[in-house]
């Protein structure tokens, strides 16, 4: 029997997408070959790719806006170089928001090619919450923020309103709820969470941004040149593409980002409800900066944990042990992960005697 899969990442994808992926690898389009063994330059993957792009920028609402969408490889982490190489100048700064591990990490890479600044910082209260109080400069190269602190359960609201071009790692939160898209020089996203299997990161682009920063940049680094070679610079990571490709349809097909965002608050509402009424557990995050995706709490009582641990895993959970750097619970409940999921683990935190 499939698991109820509360894992951060990679995660629970929609069954229906993992049968028709299944059956790509055995027979992709009546073609006698497998996905696997495609030539990623066959006419089929081709419209594939163009397809994927274009399906991107329609649920975002960038379709015409000067956007362009690429599945790059090398995860997140590789745009956490591409980013500065592609967008700090050389004599320039880059504005950072520290709301995490991966916002952190993402500071880190910047640093190798110039001035940072650390607009806001929550590390102090081990990213309990998001900063609000603070100034991006208006002579910063672009201004970066994470969306949705995978590890610390806490998202981001609201954006800022800034001139500098606002770059956001959404890996944890990308087509969960409603945003306006167009506030953004730069969106990425790993796929492994919200949109595919891992292997592929999202990237959309405000193409007018591009080639400002009169620092050579390495081909594989560039993002123009993977916009001139169509998201096809290199041989891109086929199935992971083809995969999220067949994710983004099942969103259109069930209503698009909007329906998407009603179900997940749902699935939030009725998980932090329980945390919030029973005495036995307590939410790690600032309750205005909640995660509607990454749900992290303790139970007040360690004596419990040992029961508790027990009762998840009978009850055909997985995945829901927390983060090292939090402990506890973390249970990520994206797009693909039905209420009756979640009803299934309040149920258990319900049944767990005082
Ligand atoms: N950014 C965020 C918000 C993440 O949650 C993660 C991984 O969990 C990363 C970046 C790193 O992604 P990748 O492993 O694709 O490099």
């Amino acid at each position: 029997m499939k698991k109820h899969n509360f894992s951060a990442g990679p995660s629970i994808l929609p069954q229906e997408v993992f049968e028709k992926a299944a059956q790509a690898v055995l027979e992709f389009n009546n073609s006698g070959l497998s996905l696997l063994e495609i030539s990623h330059r066959s006419k089929d993957f081709v419209a594939v790719m163009e397809e994927a792009r274009a399906l991107v920028l329609e649920l975002m609402g960038l379709t015409g806006k000067g956007y362009q969408a690429l599945f790059l490889s090398g995860g997140a982490s590789l745009e956490f170089v591409r980013v500065p190489y592609n967008f700090m100048t050389k004599s320039g700064k880059a504005a950072y928001l520290d709301t995490g591990t991966w916002a952190a990490a993402a500071l880190k890479e910047a640093r190798e090619f110039g001035d940072t600044i650390i607009v806001g910082s929550s590390k102090a209260d081990n990213y309990t919450y998001i900063p609000k109080d603070y100034t991006i400069p208006a002579d910063a190269d672009y201004f970066h923020c994470t969306s949705n602190n995978t590890i610390f359960g806490t998202q981001m609201h609201s954006f800022p309103e800034t001139e500098v071009p606002m770059i956001c790692d959404m890996s944890s939160d990308i087509f969960s709820r409603k945003v306006d898209f167009s506030k953004f020089g730069l969106i990425y996203a790993g796929a492994q969470k919200n949109m595919g299997p891992a292997g592929t990161t999202l990237v959309v682009v405000k193409e007018e941004l591009l080639g400002k920063t009169g620092r050579h940049i390495p081909s594989i680094l560039d993002y123009k040149q993977h916009i001139d070679k169509e998201s096809m610079y290199n041989t891109p990571s086929v199935f992971a593409v083809y995969t999220s490709w067949l994710t983004l349809q099942w969103l259109k097909n069930n209503g698009g980002i909007e329906a998407m965002e009603k179900k997940n608050d749902a699935k939030a509402a009725l998980l932090y409800a329980e945390i919030d009424r029973n005495p036995l557990f307590v939410g790690t995050a600032k309750t205005e900066d909640r995660s509607k995706m990454n749900v992290t709490f303790l139970l007040k009582d360690e004596a419990h944990t040992e029961q508790f641990d027990k009762m998840w895993k009978a009850a055909g959970i997985s995945g829901l042990a927390g983060h090292r750097s939090v402990g506890g619970y973390r249970a990520s409940i994206y797009n693909a992960m039905p209420i009756e999921s979640v009803q299934v683990l309040v149920d258990v935190m319900k049944n767990l005697a005082p």
